[in-house]
This record gives structure tokens, C-alpha cells and sequence, in this order.
């Protein structure tokens, strides 16, 4: 592992028009790593992806990646780089079948890690190869997020930024999701994972970042924050 992280957020402030949202964020994502950012709702782990993403550019602070300033790019600059946002909203596109929704993703990302092509992204994704000349809107919940990531990888990403993958999804679908982000990590991609739910980052981060009101309060490995129960109860509502 390099000494340099992949991915170091550096007291970052971000936000909306007048509203700061993040303040003085820092974090960091060594290549490799499966990291999360937990928090409630309204906490700012959206505006942080999107601030790393370059949906949103840091009013002060800055965004490195492999080392390069990226603070001040747009998300069509970061892409190329590499970076992927998977948004909780998953953004495929319904009238499109699942096959055309990953070809308009392979566009031949610049990245360092080659991209998956659309038949090895299907193979990884069997509910998705069962039916890839059905429309987006045809796919459960559970497809259509396996979708959005398997999209992610035809373009070429090697840090997925995944926003609440888990989120309204039924507890079986849940498992399927997190065995897709493990294979996807085991394959060599970085993951950065917000979520509401702890037990899913406790289950499947390398190391766990809490924020509350735009400020990271909390970073640790899943053995210390399940045992620390003070911020579980203070700023995740779990006891
Ligand atoms: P959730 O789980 O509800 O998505 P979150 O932790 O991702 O929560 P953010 O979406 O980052 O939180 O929101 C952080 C704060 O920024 C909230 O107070 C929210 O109201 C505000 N906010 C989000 N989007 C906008 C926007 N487009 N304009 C103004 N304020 C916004």
C-alpha cells in the first residue's frame, strides 16, 4: 500500500449557496479500503460525496486524489479520473433496457484500473444478466442499485462513492448488496459507504467515520465503534 492515501479530504467547509453544510471535514480512503461515513439523516454525508465528486466544489479546504488536487473539478472531470457516484436515488435510466443503461456507461473511462466490460459486468450481477432487455423501471429496488453499481464499473471507476445502497431495500435484498460490495472491493475498487445503517458499515467496513452537523465526530475500526456505545447512542441511536 502506498504511503500516500488515495482518496484525503483536508478540513473541507461545503454547502449550498449561503448554507454551510460540512465544516472543517476531513477524512481519508487508503486504496483498497472499504471506509464508512455514518450518520443520521440531515447529517451531510450526501453533500459530502457530493463535494468529492465535484457535484459541488469546497468553499474552503481540499479534495486529493492519488495525490492531485481535484478540489475545484467538475463530476465530468472526476469520472475520468476514476471516481464514481452511485446517489441514493440511483439514477438509471427506466425507458432504457439494462443492457443499453451499461452502454451508455462505457465510455471508455481514463482510470488506472481497466473498466468491466458490460458481459463481465453481467456475469457479476446475475439477477441483471437474467434480464438485460427489460426496461430500468422493470428492475425491484435491489436490481436497479445492483444496476447503478454495475454501471459504475463499465465506466471504468476505481473509488465507487455509494450513497445509502441499503436504504428501503427488504433484509434479504440487503445481504445480496453487501455481497456485491464486497466482490466489487475484492475485485480492487476502493468504496466509499454512506450509510443511516450501522450494522451494515459494522458488517462490512475496514474503518467507520461518524459525522454530526457537517463535523466528523467519530473515526474508528468496527470493533471499536460497536464497543463504544456512547456514540452509538449520542449520534447514531442505536444502544
Ligand atoms: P439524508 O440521509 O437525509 O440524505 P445526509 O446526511 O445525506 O442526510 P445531506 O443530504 O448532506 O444529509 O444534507 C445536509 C444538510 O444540507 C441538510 O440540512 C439539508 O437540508 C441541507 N441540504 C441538502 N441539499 C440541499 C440543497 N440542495 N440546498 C440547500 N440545503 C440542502
Amino acid at each position: 500500500m502506498s504511503a500516500e492515501p488515495l482518496l484525503s479530504v483536508d478540513a473541507v467547509d461545503s454547502g449550498y449557496g449561503d448554507t454551510q453544510v460540512l465544516r472543517e471535514l476531513s477524512l481519508s480512503i487508503d486504496e483498497g479500503e472499504i471506509v464508512s461515513l455514518v450518520g443520521r439523516n440531515g447529517a451531510g454525508k450526501t453533500t459530502t460525496l457530493r463535494t468529492i465528486m465535484g457535484i459541488l466544489n469546497p468553499t474552503s479546504g481540499t479534495v486529493r486524489y492519488r495525490g492531485e488536487d481535484i478540489s475545484m473539478l467538475d463530476a465530468t472531470e472526476t469520472v475520468t479520473r476514476g471516481l464514481a457516484l452511485v446517489p441514493e436515488e440511483r439514477q438509471i435510466f427506466p425507458e432504457l433496457t439494462v443492457r443499453e443503461n451499461l452502454q451508455i456507461a462505457d465510455h471508455g473511462g481514463a482510470s488506472d484500473v481497466d473498466s468491466l466490460s458490460i458481459e463481465e459486468a453481467l456475469e457479476m450481477f446475475e439477477n441483471l444478466n437474467a434480464r438485460t432487455e427489460n426496461a430500468g423501471s422493470s428492475l425491484s429496488g435491489g436490481e436497479q442499485q445492483m444496476l447503478a453499481i454495475a454501471r459504475a464499473l463499465v465506466g471504468g471507476a476505481d473509488l465507487i462513492l455509494l450513497d445509502e445502497p441499503t436504504e428501503g431495500l427488504a433484509p434479504y435484498i440487503v445481504q445480496d448488496v453487501m455481497d456485491i460490495v464486497r466482490e466489487l472491493n475484492d475485485r480492487g475498487i476502493t468504496v466509499l459507504l454512506v450509510e443511516q445503517n450501522v450494522h451494515v458499515c459494522l458488517e462490512l467496513a475496514d474503518r467507520n467515520y461518524v459525522i454530526n452537523q457537517g463535523e466528523i465526530v467519530y473515526e474508528g475500526t468496527a470493533e471499536d465503534l460497536e464497543a463504544n456505545d456512547e456514540i452509538l447512542d449520542r449520534y447514531l441511536g442505536v444502544t
